[in-house]
């Protein structure tokens, strides 16, 4: 099989920085692309200008094969069009000597399969050659041999319906040509649509922001140009962004004009209305939904852009064995790092080949088939904050257990009272786990951990100011510690998807786990430096008071009780 070529799917950023890397290793390489040129779909949206600046967007393997060809690299820190990205990078890397001889374009791939055997057989799978149905331009289909595929085939061409359920709606498919999916080019081709027009867009993302800021832009010269805006969600903070703070700038940008927008009133906005049929009256589009269950109508309105995200063309794939996450439809060990729940793009960490991976050998899913649902709205603050809680929560009670019997003897107790006191840490901890249970869950998760962190909040705090009777201030620490064991385990099952728990938990314990561990020697630092000055402090004190004979019995008696 070695002399078979690597085929890769696609010759978009991504399939072409895959095809780089392969050629720059001597691995042979066929690249097949269904367009007439590379970047065909990255055109279709060619006037948007990317988020992510030139120096995320160009691949090392490919820099160094444009380079050796004379390339001119553009400035990192700027920020292409989508149609500057495919003349200045994709069509030199497409021509350099490398690739140009191994890309052949206007062939869609429309099956893979392993030659001679089906999905069904196990036997010696791994020893046959993948097989793909390759279509031509004039529809003629050849089969190409591989010895393994990589699928950088993306999701433009598989646009989500309008319609809330995912699925096509009523009217959907009789109104086809009235409705655009995708990033229409308002202000330029696309432009004798929409001009002096209503027209509906529908989605909560940021190519529905691109397309409102452009369609503003037509209003502002031809003041009959209208523009509704429907998101089915009612929390818009995902497409508004962090602003100034989004790991992407030029994202947070286009999600506070967008804020401006619609606080200015140049664009109606009706957030929460899931679309459930469109109906035609006269040449217009009446829309049909539902605002909290109760039936409503938009419009009439002349065009509607679909910006509800795209997803992969999973028929490709259907005589193999692949594992997709259930609803991103990633690679399975994908989901969770790219779970737009937990992240947006600009903070998912690196991954390698495993989690591109299936359970067919030599098959792999890359690049924006990454897949990242368009229509899913919460931002990573939540992940980060209980991160946060759970690190410090476990750093402070690792501290507290292993050096609470030198805390109560700073501060004069004797041995025997201060066991006796930090006895009290258990019971009190299962007293707070009983009285937490009482309620029978029906407070939110997040009262609960308020709830606990107060409680290790005042307990700590009066044990440090020495407020208040000691026995008080250690059961209040350890019902709130007793408490927050509980909470750190239920609120990140009330927060985030329960079906992504296990692997949740594993990545909130990581830093809590290492914090613990490193949390006992830094408190006995902490507390050494602490405990020293003060006995210094005390030993001085009493040596001003004392006379000579008399301080020095002071000094050794505070460096006893120290010891
Ligand atoms: C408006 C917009 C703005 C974006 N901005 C950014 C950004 O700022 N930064 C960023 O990183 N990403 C951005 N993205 C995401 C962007 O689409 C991807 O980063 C990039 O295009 C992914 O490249 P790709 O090669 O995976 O897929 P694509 O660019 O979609 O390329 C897939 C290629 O495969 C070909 N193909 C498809 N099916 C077949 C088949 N069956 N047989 C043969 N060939 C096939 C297509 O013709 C196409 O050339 C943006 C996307 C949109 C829509």
């Amino acid at each position: 099989m070695k002399e078979l070529p690597v085929v890769v799917i696609g010759a978009g950023p991504i399939g072409l920085a895959a095809a780089a890397n392969l050629v720059t290793r001597g691995i042979p390489v066929k690249v097949l692309e269904a367009g007439d040129a590379a970047g065909a779909n990255v055109r279709e949206w060619g006037h948007v200008r990317l988020f992510s600046p030139w120096k995320f967007n160009v691949d090392p393997a490919s820099r160094t094969l444009l380079k050796a060809a004379g390339w001119q690299e553009p400035e990192a820190g700027s920020y292409p069009t989508g149609n500057e990205l495919v003349e200045t990078y994709l069509t030199p890397l497409a021509a350099t000597k490398e690739l140009a001889s191994v890309i052949e374009y206007g062939v869609r791939v429309a099956a893979i399969g392993r030659h001679g055997i089906d999905k069904v057989v196990s036997k010696g799978r791994e020893l046959r050659p993948f097989q793909l149905t390759v279509v031509g331009r004039d529809g003629a289909v050849s089969c190409v041999r591989a010895r393994a595929v990589i699928d950088a085939s993306g999701t433009w061409r598989t646009p989500n319906p309008v319609s809330a359920s995912g699925v096509a709606t009523e009217g959907e498919e009789t109104l086809a040509d009235k409705i655009t999916y995708g990033i229409p080019d308002v202000l330029g081709r696309g432009r004798a649509d929409y001009v002096g027009r209503t027209t509906l867009v529908v989605g909560a993302g940021h190519s529905a922001a691109n397309v409102l800021l452009d369609l503003d832009e037509l209003s502002a010269r031809d003041g009959a140009t209208k523009a509704i805006w429907v998101t089915r969600g009612r929390d818009l903070s995902r497409v508004y962004g962090g602003g100034s703070n989004d790991h992407l700038a030029a994202r947070g940008d286009l999600g506070q004009r967008l804020r401006r927008l619609v606080e200015e009133g140049r664009i109606e906005l009706v957030s929460g209305f899931a679309i459930t049929g469109l109906r035609q009256e006269g040449e217009r589009i009446v829309v049909n939904g539902e605002v909290g269950g109760v039936g409503r109508t938009i419009g009439p309105v002349d065009r509607i852009v679909a910006c509800t995200g795209q997803r992969p063309d999973l028929s490709l794939t259907r005589e193999l064995r692949v594992e997709f996450d259930p609803w991103l439809e990633s690679a399975r060990a994908l989901g969770p790092m790219i779970d737009p729940n937990l992240h947006s793009c600009g903070s998912v960490p690196p991954h390698g080949h495993r989690e591109l991976s299936h359970p067919e050998p030599g098959f792999y899913t890359v690049g924006s088939s990454g897949r990242i649902d368009a229509s899913s709205r919460m931002s990573a603050a939540p992940f980060f904050i209980l991160s946060g809680i759970v690190v410090i929560g476990g750093a402070i009670g690792a501290i507290v257990g292993v050096h609470l019997l030198t805390l109560l003897k700073a501060q004069g107790i004797g041995l025997a009272a201060a066991v006796a006191l930090g006895a009290l840490v258990g019971p009190a901890q299962v007293g707070g786990r009983v009285i937490e249970m009482a309620g029978r869950g029906r407070h939110h998760p997040l009262w609960t951990m308020s709830a606990a962190l107060g409680l290790i909040a005042i307990g700590i705090g009066l044990m440090a100011l020495a407020v208040g009777p000691v026995g008080l201030a250690i059961i209040l620490y350890g019902a709130g510690n007793g408490v927050f064991s509980i909470a750190k385990g239920t609120l990140p099952l009330a927060l985030f998807d329960p079906h992504r728990y296990a692997s949740l938990m594993g990545r909130l314990a990581r830093p809590s786990l290492i914090a613990q561990a490193v949390a006992p020697t830094a408190g006995a630092l902490l507390l050494d430096q602490r405990l020293h000055l003060d006995f210094r402090r005390f030993a001085i004190s009493r040596l001003d008071q004392c006379g000579d004979g008399g301080g020095t019995v002071m000094v050794s008696k505070a460096l006893a009780m120290r010891q």
